[in-house]
């Protein structure tokens, strides 16, 4: 019997393994060695923790509580993540090799995702619609019923949570699959949710691959709401799953963000939020400023304070606290990100820094190229990792027209002091969200989604209340005696 680490599914509050004992490897990309494993859920699982969230939404407790009950329970969970937010962060550095700062940064946020969805349903209002023909008419807003939720890997748990919490405030219960290459930190997580008092099948956990532990849950008519963040790719088979049942389906997918940067920015501030932008996380941020465009008048100096910042971050071990900056989070993505260095060189791309590490390391250095074509693979396609793609402008126009020439519209930021010009342009700008002097900074009422290949519908306070929630009309006739 292995000492490693296992996680096992968790279904019906108790932890367990397939059904046909399946399992996979869990990698330390820091260490790029085997440190745990895992659950391989097949179908039979599968279909065992759709049983149980069925069961937990057809008889059980959740959806008939009050509001108030159901946020106190939330909350329960969220007190227990923040008492143990040293392990959850411990189990997605070690899984995804996250600096640990940013992991304990992720926690917190994790945490806010339940105490706010947790607190919105609870102080929700309805809408009044009155009537000139002696009714009135008023709006409700009632759980949707079975929720699978499929999460990526590169923010293991705050992304799980991001679906998890405004699914189970409103009533719902929950099956997450997080990411094959993370299983760890979620299925904590369902293991707290446990030790919270969550009733059983509030929160399952089913830990495998894309097919068939997913697909088997974006295919099943006993799953009401599919929400999904991941590619772009993987996002359209998720769609067209669910629509087989007619499931309604929430997709956040992949990105190519545009960063504009003024001849009038800040340029300190504007340096520091395209590091930020590009390299937090090593660059596997669906969110990334990865096409980055300055002005011809602040090209040179911006250019070179931005690549002697990205020269300064600590490149180390997740653990060590001066590190700012790791390996990618598997061999697989190594690859992929360093075949898209290799493709920039081929192309005559300038490298003004970085590359890939050439010492055995998933590492690939924070990496700024100069020079390639609009056309080529690594401007257009998403490469997910710390390679960020440099391009000059000279007026308003062009720096639009060039953000917005992309088959994804996740978001966008803009560097500029001009007032006038920063609402003109953000308004302008083809993307979900806009960022206007800053980057990553998130207010949960507003809506999150993408344009294009970037995704399907929004989340967010409201937004998420419409995609987890059945909303129904009720019209009264008011008796006037
Ligand atoms: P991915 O699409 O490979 O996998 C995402 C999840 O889908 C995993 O849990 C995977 O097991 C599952 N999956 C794979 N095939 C499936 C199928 N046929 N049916 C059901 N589930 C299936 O993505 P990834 O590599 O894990 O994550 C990186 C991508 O996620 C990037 O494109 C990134 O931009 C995107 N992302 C988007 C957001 C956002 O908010 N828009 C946030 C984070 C990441």
């Amino acid at each position: 019997m292995s000492d490693q680490p296992f996680f096992g599914h968790i279904i019906d509050g108790e932890e367990v393994p397939s059904a046909g004992g399946e399992t996979f490897e869990v990698w330390n990309p820091w260490t790029r060695e085997v440190w745990a494993s895992a659950a391989d859920g097949q179908e039979e699982d599968a279909h065992r923790a759709i049983a149980s969230s069925r069961r937990a939404f057809d008889e059980g407790p959740w959806p008939r509580m009050s509001r108030a009950e159901r946020a106190g329970a939330i909350h329960a969970l969220a007190d227990l993540m923040e008492a143990r937010s040293d392990d959850l962060a411990t189990l997605d550095s070690t899984n995804m090799a996250k600096p640990f700062a940013q992991a304990k940064h992720d926690v917190a946020r994790s945490v806010h995702n339940f105490r706010f969805f947790a607190d919105h349903q609870r102080d929700h209002t309805g809408e009044v619609f009155p009537m000139d023909s002696g009714h009135h008419s008023y709006s409700e807003f009632g759980p949707a019923g079975v929720v699978a939720a499929i999460s990526p890997w590169n923010f293991p748990l705050m992304m799980a949570t991001w679906k998890i919490a405004p699914a189970i405030a409103w009533g719902n219960t929950c099956i997450i699959k997080p990411s094959e290459d993370t299983p760890a930190s979620v299925t904590l997580l369902g293991r707290l949710a446990t030790e919270a008092g969550l009733p059983d099948g509030v929160l399952n956990v089913l830990n495998g691959h894309g097919a068939p532990a997913g697909s088997t849950l974006t295919g099943d008519d006993r799953v009401d709401r599919v929400t999904f963040t991941g590619s772009s790719q993987t996002g359209k088979l998720v769609m067209a799953s669910a629509a087989t049942h007619l499931a309604p389906v929430s997709l956040e997918l992949g990105g190519k963000g545009a960063n504009i940067v003024f001849d009038d920015a800040d340029l300190d501030n504007a340096v520091h939020w395209a590091i930020e932008a590009i390299f937090r996380n090593a660059g596997q941020i669906c969110l990334a400023g990865s096409r980055l465009f300055v002005q011809d008048g602040i090209y040179d100096a911006f250019m070179e304070r931005f690549v002697a910042a990205a020269e300064a971050l600590t490149i180390g071990d997740p653990f060590d606290p001066t590190t700012t900056f790791s390996a990618l989070a598997s061999r697989k993505h190594f690859e992929k990100v360093s075949s898209y260095v290799q493709q920039a060189k081929d192309l005559d791309g300038t490298l003004r820094t970085g590359g890939v590490a050439d010492d055995g390391t998933w590492v690939v250095r924070p990496t700024i190229i100069e020079g390639l074509g609009l056309d080529s693979a690594p401007y257009c396609e998403e490469i997910f990792g710390p390679v960020c793609v440099v391009n000059r402008f000279d007026t308003e126009d062009k720096a639009v027209h060039l953000a917005n020439d992309t088959r994804y519209g996740l978001n966008a930021m803009l560097f500029t002091e001009n007032l006038s010009r920063a609402h003109r342009v953000a308004s302008r700008l083809k993307a979900g969200t806009v960022w206007v002097n800053c980057f990553f900074i998130r207010d949960l009422r507003t809506p999150f989604g993408g344009v294009g290949d970037s995704g399907v519908g929004r989340e967010g306070g409201d937004f998420s209340r419409e995609f987890f929630t059945e909303p129904k009309a009720v019209v009264m006739q008011i008796d006037r005696g």
